[in-house]
């Protein structure tokens, strides 16, 4: 269920709103002087990111810092994204192994002796 922040215009107030629906934004009045001029802050959103998506927002060509390579789900993603643009196929096998490089890095050294 996201959880949306707003700020208000009027009064520079921010506050939080639990969104079901499509619609339910319009009838939205700050809670703080009832004003109706809100914008969402659409970065404060914790959106679920699918592996397709950080596929694509990845760009190989930036720098990473120590927090890029402290997700595991970004282990691989640079190999993946080569293969994207080179139009190479890795199989299910890397998959595989990508996957458990990300839970449980220990196994995959073993394996590969
Ligand atoms: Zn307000």
């Amino acid at each position: 269920m996201p959880i949306y922040e707003f700020e208000c215009l009027e009064c520079d107030g921010q506050f939080q709103s639990l969104i079901m629906k499509r619609g339910e934004m319009d009838g939205l009045t700050c809670p703080g002087c009832g004003g109706q001029n809100l914008k969402r802050l659409i970065s404060r959103v914790a959106y679920h990111v699918s592996e397709q998506d950080r596929l694509n927002t990845f760009d190989p060509t930036t720098p990473k810092g120590d927090s890029f390579y402290g997700d595991s789900r970004n282990i691989g993603l640079q190999a993946k994204k080569r293969a994207q643009q080179m139009g190479v196929d890795l199989g299910k096998g890397f998959e595989d192994k990508l996957e458990k490089l990300r839970t449980d890095p220990g196994s995959v050294i073993k394996d590969s002796d």
